[in-house]
């Protein structure tokens, strides 16, 4: 035998080590098995908020193989029980993500069989499954099939990718940049000017439109504001609403902004990450109302269609304008291509080697039918209701009526200063653990956010956010007397 094979099948004696046997293969299943029922079962004991924990320290990488059962104790001890539990039924801080059981058998069988879904040539059914998830969106929120979509990462990136298409249908570049305009409020997520510095636009005017005190844009204002600009000689190109604020879930008056944006010829974007979902639920329809009047939208399945997190979605109807930036034909990836055949992912997208994030949302979806996902987000809506009931019922005060499940409540001390008595609030709330909730500042008030979206959280979750709530109150008021 030679040398060169002997060398390699010395290696491979090695190297085999990382395809495990049926018989071991098996093992770690009914491992994983144990260790994923195990997790799900407690989560009603366990607790949604795990705070003050020394920083974790196990993870550092040396060179022996573990047992399984180890690596899967850290996790536990870890990564598990450190900071938000957010699969946790107690989980109403920021925006809660969920974590379909049904979406991790969709993440493992992808994982398993490493569909290569950045092109259509690699793996046309991978391809062709998300392009009927994109094409479901775009009849969920009534755009037209010629629009092109593409699973994300999440919001960011899917803001990211509109953002940049109307900086290129409207060639905002060179100096024409410091001229342009874009009108937004103050209400619109950072990661919007996030995308702005990264596409190049951090010189772009911003300005922000008047909100009403429900925090929504007031249309007329966007329009004056619009001609000031353009007879002052500047470039007015963009148009950003919100559906669903990440501070207070409102949603902007998406068709009188639209209308707006295109008597002027404007980019109308619309950022539905938080609330796009909660147009499934019937009560809430209107409120969408001039959605698809938008050139591009952003909509978060990790949020609002409680998936892990890793999965957001853009839909833009200007094809052209998105593969300005993101279409190229490498030398040597010349076979993939063919003009006849859905899109490329890669050619929405930054991304080349990408996720096969369609299965997670596919498998769900196809798995339990739109209907147990329409009844979870009406019941987020009522138990948002019932909780602020609660708390009105116990002598605190809430903010105005939500659009869709975030809102925000405080209690209104007359003896001690307000913002101090529910930082201190909330402090006691997050050492007890049980229901997590984070705050913010609206109006130069320090309120607590309570946004309903974990699919888990229960009648029973807000009973106890009752109980801890009100506990959490009296220490306050020990503490100040
Ligand atoms: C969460 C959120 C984002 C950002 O999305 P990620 O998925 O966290 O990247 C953007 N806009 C709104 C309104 C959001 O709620």
């Amino acid at each position: 035998m030679s040398k060169l094979i002997q060398d390699i099948e010395q290696l491979a004696i090695i190297a085999n080590q990382l395809e495990p046997t049926p018989r071991t293969r098996n093992q770690q299943l009914e491992q994983l098995q144990q260790f994923a029922n195990q997790f799900i079962s407690s989560i009603p004991q366990s607790k949604a908020y795990f705070g003050g924990n020394s920083a974790p320290e196990q993870f550092v990488i040396d060179e022996q193989p573990k047992s399984l059962e180890s690596l899967l104790n850290t996790y536990k001890s870890q990564v598990a029980q450190k900071g938000i539990n957010a699969a946790s039924s107690g989980h109403l801080g920021y925006i809660p993500g969920g974590s379909l059981f049904t979406a991790a058998l969709g993440d493992f069988i992808v994982d398993i069989s490493n569909e290569y879904a950045g092109m259509y040539y690699g793996s046309p059914g991978a391809v062709a499954m998300e392009e009927a998830v994109l094409n479901w969106m775009k009849s969920v929120f009534q755009f037209p099939k010629s629009a092109i979509g593409n699973l994300t990462s999440g919001g960011s990136i899917a803001n990211l990718i509109a953002l940049t298409a109307a900086r290129d249908h409207h060639g905002i570049k060179g100096d024409l940049i410091e001229k342009s305009v874009v009108y937004l409020s103050e209400q619109t997520h950072h990661c919007i000017h996030k995308a702005f510095r990264i596409i190049g636009l951090s010189d772009i005017q911003i300005r922000h439109v008047p909100i009403n005190d429900r925090f929504k844009i007031i249309p007329e204002k966007l329009n004056a504001k619009i001609e000031q600009d353009r007879n002052d000689g500047l470039n007015p190109f963009l148009v950003i609403a919100s559906a669903g604020t990440t501070d207070t879930g409102a949603v902007d008056p998406l068709q009188a902004i639209g209308a707006i944006a295109h008597k002027n010829q404007l980019w109308y974007h619309i950022d539905a990450a938080y609330g796009g979902f909660f147009m499934l639920v019937d009560s809430k329809k209107h409120l969408f109302e001039g959605i698809d009047t938008a050139d591009s939208l952003v909509i978060d399945p990790h949020k609002s269609l409680f998936l892990p997190f890793g999965i957001g979605a853009v839909l833009v109807k200007d094809r052209q304008a998105v593969f300005q930036s993101n279409h190229y034909r490498p030398n040597y990836m010349q076979d993939a291509f063919s003009d006849d055949v859905l899109i490329n992912p890669a050619d929405v997208s930054p991304e080349l080697s990408k996720h096969f994030r369609g299965m997670r949302i596919w498998l769900p979806l196809q798995f339990h039918g739109l209907a147990p996902f329409k009844a979870c987000l009406e019941e987020k809506l009522l138990l948002t209701q019932y909780f602020r009931e609660k708390l009105i019922a116990a002598g605190f005060s809430v903010g105005p009526e939500p659009d869709l499940s975030v809102s925000y409540f405080w209690y209104p001390s007359k003896t001690i200063d307000q913002n101090a008595f529910n930082q201190s609030l909330l402090n006691y709330i997050h050492q007890d653990g049980r229901v997590f909730m984070s705050s913010t500042i609206i109006q130069g008030q320090f309120v607590i956010r309570m946004a309903l979206l974990a699919f888990r959280t229960k009648l029973e979750t807000i009973e106890v956010a009752m109980k801890m709530i009100l506990a959490a109150k009296k220490k306050v008021e020990n503490d100040f007397k």
